[in-house]
């Protein structure tokens, strides 16, 4: 079985909303099994609605529609379908009902475009809306399954799950389930993840691995096809356990985890406490382990010595330091580490220092920077070098910092 989404809406065109809609129905067709081959977005305009209707319907097992379902003359995904189809429109009496008891309790009668909302195609299953008022409906025409579902996403995501989704298994429709799992990475380039694993990635058909990459990480997504979300994941976990050891080293988390998220969640388990001292970063490090929550338990504090002058009053940055290594050094960036972690009484202090860009300074390139990190086991550090922007060299920055409490 095939689908095709058609997102209906000139806001999205605009740009002024993202088709979330579209993510949400793609994510639980998966889900049943169902594969999405296209999304299309077309404005509110009957022709174009009935053209993207008419392409879909030729090449797809199933067509789903979200919004154009409303009250308003811009509401047009009933009406273009309806002649598209060549099919009347009838009235569903228990949506008219709905509709009267809402309008009822707010003192206003029904008018007749609100009555629009209580419209069926004729033939269709009504799908009663139990989060809005726009009745939804599935119409078979030839061996295509049409579904029109409502716009506002709470409305859409309650009737795909508590309709849509139990109407496509009891047709036979939905078979299997489709599951896919993110292995994040950090510290390793997406062309190198690849060149490693190029034989799991060019060769496996079920289940799949696809390298992503994002802002400075990398991952690797897994998708399985099984007859059940069970048997989807046992085949994920078979995929996973053939990773050679040196790339899983590598694997910080999965999904949605962030490295800020695994580092809180790494001080948590050894139940150890940080503190940070920032420079290029202006408070990066601490924005992004405090935004994860919890943190709390683990993040103790910190301090941003952006000037020279700041590291040597704040942070008791020695004289010598200074003079002899300059601010952007190693030996900075261990002192920095050192006395925050005994200012604040945690169990590891991390520090940086560098140059964010994008002119040299004091003699050393853009990009450039050191991370110190200071324990009961002594100090540390390590210099990195990162391309790109600005914004690029400070999110690098915050990145590794966080990178490094996972080590
Ligand atoms: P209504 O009764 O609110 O008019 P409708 O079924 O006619 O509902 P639309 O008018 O197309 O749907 O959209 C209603 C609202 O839902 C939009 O203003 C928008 O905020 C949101 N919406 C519509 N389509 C999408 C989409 N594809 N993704 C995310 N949000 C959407
Ligand atoms: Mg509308």
């Amino acid at each position: 079985m095939n689908a095709e989404v058609i997102a209906v809406g000139s806001e999205l065109l605009l740009g002024q909303i993202a088709n979330t809609n579209g993510q949400y129905v793609s994510r639980r067709l998966a889900e049943a099994g169902i594969s999405v081959y296209r999304h299309t977005v077309v404005g509110d305009n009957e022709n174009r609605l009935r053209e993207a209707a008419e392409e879909a319907g030729r090449r797809a097992d199933i067509v789903i529609f979200s919004g154009g379902l409303g009250p308003t003359s811009d509401d047009l995904t009933r009406d273009a379908l309806a002649r598209e189809l060549n099919r009347s429109l009838i009235i569903h009496p228990p949506s008219l009902e709905q509709i009267e008891a809402f309008m009822k309790d707010k003192g206003k009668t029904v008018s007749a475009a609100n009555e629009r909302q209580a419209y069926i195609l004729e033939g269709a299953d009504p799908f009663v809306n139990r989060a809005g008022l726009a009745c939804g409906m599935a119409v078979t025409e030839g061996d295509t399954l049409y579904l029109l579902l409502p716009g506002p996403p709470h409305e859409l995501k309650r009737m795909i799950d508590a309709d849509v989704i139990p109407y496509l298994s009891a047709k036979g429709w939905a078979a299997g389930s489709i599951v896919s799992r993110e292995l994040k990475f950090f510290g390793i380039g997406e062309s190198a993840l690849h060149d490693s694993l190029a034989v799991m990635i060019e060769e496996q058909k079920n289940p799949t691995a696809a390298p992503l990459a994002s802002e400075g990480e990398v991952a690797l997504r897994l998708t399985a096809r099984g007859d059940s979300v069970l048997q989807a994941e046992q085949m994920l976990d078979g995929l996973e356990s053939k990773l050679p050891p040196e790339m899983k080293k590598l694997i910080y988390g999965k999904n949605d985890v962030s490295l800020a998220a695994a580092a809180v969640e790494r001080l948590k388990q050894t139940a150890s406490t940080v503190a940070v001292a920032e420079s290029l970063t202006g408070g990066g490090v601490l924005e992004a382990l405090t935004s994860i929550p919890g943190a709390s338990s683990v993040v103790k504090g910190g301090a941003v010595t952006y000037q020279t002058e700041a590291k040597q009053n704040n942070l008791e940055v020695s004289e010598e330091i200074i003079h002899k290594h300059g601010v952007i050094s190693a030996a900075c960036a261990e002192a920095m580490a050192e006395n925050v972690r005994k200012m604040y009484g945690a169990s590891f202090g991390i520090a940086l220092t560098g140059v964010a860009g994008p002119t040299p300074q004091e003699g050393e390139p853009a990009g450039k920077f050191y991370i110190g990190v200071a324990s009961a086991d002594g100090t540390t550090s390590t210099q990195f070098m990162e391309p790109g922007s600005r914004e690029r060299v400070r999110l690098m920055a915050t990145k590794h910092a966080c990178h490094q409490l996972l080590k």
